[in-house]
């Protein structure tokens, strides 16, 4: 028998839940849930200074945004906690002495270095292959310090000590982290502890090859959602950065993700951020939603703009579903349904080249008007077209006008089956009023 799965995401909180950090979560989250095994959340806040609050409640709320859940954790308790790294100094404390006892450390200047044992140190990784690093030149590999002259421990050796303890099978980390891991192994050695097994996952760079850095756009977590991203869309998204699946498919539910995710299929090459790519694939997962669902999940965003939700709202909402990039899109494409906007003074320009437009509509008005059954409604721009000896296709342009003010939007038969007859008429004529004025007065 395999020993259990055991994963972790090991954030320094320093700021807000970035997109390589959330990668990194989410291929262990994919992994341990792939493997029926258990995804661990330690927060490696040592650096008192630099760790927040706010920092720290930035990576919660991204990880449970994203569905991210851990099983050991921060409010989730666990065997091998605490699970905050400034709570832990007395186990690093009993594992510094066991270094102490063996001869493996010694005092420089106060602090504390840990002598390398002075051989090629090899590392397997699933993702980089073979890495080996020399230690027998020790002028490139001065003995480390792991515990500072004011007491406190280093990171490598914390990071190592809580691997042991919280006894994780596989760490799947950045590859800014490779260069570390044969010092992590020389201390698993010291330490007379098996190390996990390693995967180290590409870098992600800009659409410009440049290293994406905090301040890019789409580097926060939280951007996405304040965008109107889907969870499940950036989880995709963010998966396709670094991994990639063996066939050309690229559209994955999150479940589809943990089914088809191996660490075997983790791209050795750096991944470019690609943010056409992240709105495309958020198209295509809200598509996929059935139109109440679509309406629940534009709904906040229909209220943070201030715009009423109203008896017909999911009808609106599933007009606009297939044309929305991102649910912040939503509120402006569907506002004209509760009000007439204002003449939009392009789309009038082009109407007014054609003479007969003001007649034509005027026609379909009187037409619609005898209309018993609504749903018949667009039968009457047929008949329209007929009796002025022209192609249906040349009414659309100045009816979806007259409805919406628009050039462009939802299909015609649910703008008028959603503002209905009376108010279909209304808007009609009310255009008609207008070109006929403009018409003359040229
Ligand atoms: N706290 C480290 C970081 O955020 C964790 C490194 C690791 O995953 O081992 O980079």
């Amino acid at each position: 028998m395999s020993e259990p799965v055991r994963t972790r995401f090991a954030p320094s909180p320093t700021g807000y839940l970035h997109v390589g950090g959330a990668r990194t979560a989410l291929f262990n989250w994919l992994f341990a849930r792939k493997h029926g095994g258990s995804f661990i959340l330690r927060v490696e806040d040592t650096d008192q200074a630099r760790n927040t609050r706010e920092a720290r409640e930035a990576i919660f709320s991204g990880m449970r945004w994203l569905g991210l859940d851990w099983d050991e954790g921060h409010e989730q308790g666990g065997e091998h906690g605490p699970y905050f790294q400034s709570q832990r100094t007395g186990i690093y404390e009993r594992w510094f002495e066991k270094l102490r006892e063996s001869g493996r450390v010694y005092e420089d200047d106060g602090a504390w270095r840990f002598k390398f044992e002075r051989k090629p140190v090899t590392m397997k990784d699933l993702v980089c292959g073979e890495v080996t690093i020399d230690y027998r030149n020790e002028s490139n590999t001065p003995d480390m310090v792991i515990r500072r002259s004011d007491g406190s421990f280093v990171f490598h050796f914390v990071n190592v000590v809580d691997d042991i303890e919280m006894k994780l099978s596989h760490v799947i980390r950045g590859e800014d982290h490779l260069m570390n891991t044969p010092k992590h192994l020389q201390l698993f050695e010291a330490l007379e502890q098996k190390p996990p097994t390693y995967a180290h996952i590409p870098l992600i760079l800009n659409a410009d090859g440049s290293k994406m850095s905090k301040r890019d756009q789409g580097a926060a977590v939280h951007e996405y959602e304040e965008r109107g991203f889907l969870p499940s869309a950036v989880n995709n998204f963010i998966a396709l950065l670094g991994w990639s699946p063996k066939d050309d498919d690229e559209i994955f539910s999150t479940p589809e993700l943990v089914d088809r995710f191996s660490l075997e299929s983790v791209n050795r090459s750096p991944s470019r951020f690609d943010w056409d790519k992240c709105q495309w694939l958020n198209q295509q997962h809200l598509m996929a939603l059935s139109p109440a669902e679509f309406a629940a999940v534009a709904k906040p965003h229909i209220t943070q703009s201030g715009l009423a939700v109203t008896e017909d709202y999911e009808a609106m909402a599933a007009s606009v579903q297939e044309k929305v990039q991102t649910l912040t899109e939503v509120p402006e494409m569907i506002d004209f349904y509760l009000k007439l906007p204002p003449v939009n003074e392009e789309i009038m320009f082009k109407l007014r080249k054609n003479g007969d437009a003001p007649t034509l509509l005027g026609d379909l008005a009187t037409r619609m008007e005898n209309i018993t059954d609504w749903v018949q409604a667009k039968e009457s721009i047929a008949l329209t077209a007929e009796a002025h000896g022209i192609k249906p296709g040349k009414l659309m342009f100045p009816l979806r006008v007259a409805l919406s003010q628009r050039s462009g939007g939802p299909g015609l038969d649910e703008m008028l089956a959603i503002l209905g007859k009376e108010e279909s008429i209304r808007r009609i004529r009310i255009l008609s009023e207008q070109l006929a004025g403009s018409t003359e007065s040229q």
